[in-house]
């Protein structure tokens, strides 16, 4: 049967586990992250369906099924798996969009890469992608892509399947024309995200960002711009921007291009927040930290995180402020990405080096100033460190929203903690209650660190109660609902 809704995800929306021999599908129970969201949309449909990627030694003979149907809370859907070989995944997944399209994208144009990438490769697994979308896709059915990696699968779908309703979305920053033209494959890609009929980002930022490549590269008609909600929280929401829509005719097709950030699950994470396990937890954590403050960053190894820009911050801090000696520490948690890639080991190695640097300079027999994690911490913990911190201390030099600034507010049901946060976080622009702190000035820096240091309780309730209403109000629900609502005015299944 087709499928009245089908999402196309790089990543299967299950863990597939071997029992006795067997492969099992078991539904990943702990509900945070967009897999779930993006699920409970097959609750409204009569069919589902899900298309990803699984590695296969041949492609034309994977040794697994390569539809399987799935029932789990979220009700039946069908999941086409993509035989890709670890070759491909490598040229599709590892070179061209971690090493030519992630450094542009984040607007880090040293780091790009434009030799080792294989083009053809990359038409080919999108092509592959699409064609799997448009054998699942009823008549007139919504298709929702999600992320750069599948940047071709608008434009191959629409050429497959003209009557299908397409969605995008981009789940990085999206950069202005001077730094995204760099890419040599730019008109194919725009070209490609025009014939979606929805494309949507998480700021407005990134939204006017994309009009402008457009128009940069094609002759397209721009309509207004306009407010979709000049209502929402506008006195917590920094830096002027707000939700924005604005559409654009290219060749005679419109595309609805609107900001929504993507949220976090407030409700299970509330909940999980305030469970006595989670509270156990946070009083062991705090314990072992004893007397003085805990200040926890947390993200992934990779140059946009800024990781040693955040150390050397907190070594200049430690150098001109020796009162704070013994009563801070610092938990770092940097999760290796693990991909052998030298630029990623290159980042792991300056972290491991900063921090061995810092806790030689000043620790002592009894205090260390930092202690790094390199090692992924599961949800269920994070929430306990989330809850034991002081100050969360975020500061990516360039990051698309960066939901561990959302997750550790809505953590604080307590309404305690101070949170620092990059300016260049798509969650900043939500966040304005936040401390909002330049990674690329020293200066910005350090005195958001000590201002956080400083701040009395009733400022951080203050600034506390404003995130939490604002991330409340714009949750993981309320940005999937306004994808299906680009939509509006069309008659279709959802
Ligand atoms: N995360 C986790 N354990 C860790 C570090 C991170 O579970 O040790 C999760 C975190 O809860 C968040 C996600 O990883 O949901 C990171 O998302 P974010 O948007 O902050 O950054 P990204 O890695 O997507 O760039």
């Amino acid at each position: 049967m087709p499928s009245d809704l089908v999402i196309v995800y790089h990543r299967q929306p299950y863990e597939e586990v071997e029992e006795n021999g067997k492969i099992v599908f078991k539904e990943n129970k702990s509900p945070n992250g967009i897999v779930p969201t993006l699920k409970s949309f097959f609750g409204r449909v009569d069919k589902g369906a899900w298309v990803a990627w699984k590695l296969s030694a041949t492609p034309a003979e994977p040794d697994f099924e390569r539809v399987v149907e799935i029932e789990d809370s979220f009700g039946k859907y069908s999941v086409s798996r993509l035989p890709l070989t670890e070759a491909q995944v490598k040229s599709f997944y590892h070179v061209t969009s971690k090493e030519a399209f992630w450094p542009i994208l984040h607007s880090f144009k040293e780091k790009y890469d434009y030799d080792p990438v294989d083009w053809p490769t990359f038409r080919e697994v999108n092509w592959a992608f699409a064609e799997a979308a448009a054998n699942e896709a009823a008549q007139g059915a919504v298709v929702w892509v999600h992320d750069y990696n599948l940047w071709l699968v608008p434009g191959y779908l629409r050429k497959l399947r003209p009557d299908l309703r397409i969605s995008f979305f981009h789940h990085t920053p999206f950069p202005s024309a001077d730094m995204f033209n760099v890419l040599p494959w730019r008109r194919e890609i725009i070209e490609s995200l025009l014939a979606a009929d929805v494309v949507g980002f998480h700021i407005p930022r990134y939204a006017a960002n994309f009009v402008g490549v457009a128009e940069s590269l094609f002759t397209v008609e721009t309509g207004p711009r306009e407010d979709v909600n000049p209502d929402f929280v506008k006195e917590h929401v920094a830096l002027s921007e707000r939700r924005v829509a604005q559409e654009i005719t290219y060749q005679g097709h419109k595309v609805h291009v609107q900001a929504s950030p993507v949220g976090v699950d407030v409700d299970y994470i509330e909940g999980k927040a305030s469970a006595d396990e989670t509270q156990a937890k946070a009083r062991e954590i705090r314990e072992e930290i004893g007397e003085g403050a805990m200040i926890l960053s947390v993200g992934r190894t990779d140059y946009t995180k800024g990781g040693t820009d955040q150390l050397m911050s907190f070594e200049r801090v430690l150098d001109e402020n020796p009162h704070l000696h013994g009563k801070v520490r610092l938990m770092h948690v940097s999760v290796s990405a693990n991909r052998n890639m030298t630029v990623y080991e290159g980042i792991q190695n300056e972290i491991e080096a900063t921090v061995g640097r810092i806790n030689g300079r000043f620790g002592t027999f009894d205090w260390t100033p930092v202690t790094l994690m390199s090692r992924a911490i599961p949800f269920d913990d994070l929430v306990a460190y989330y809850r034991a911190a002081d100050v969360a201390w975020i500061t990516p030099l360039a990051d698309g929203m960066n939901l561990v600034a959302k997750e550790f507010a809505a953590c604080r049901t307590d309404n305690r903690g101070a949170l620092v946060l990059s300016e260049f976080a798509g969650a900043a622009v939500e966040m304005g209650s936040a401390i909002l702190a330049n990674p690329f000035s020293h200066k910005s820096m350090d005195r958001a660190l000590l201002q956080a240091l400083d701040m009395s309780e009733a400022e951080q309730e203050d600034r506390m109660k404003h995130m939490r209403e604002t991330i409340r109000k714009y949750d993981i629900k309320a940005w999937a609902e306004d994808q299906m609502a680009g939509f509006s005015g069309k008659d279709g299944p959802l």
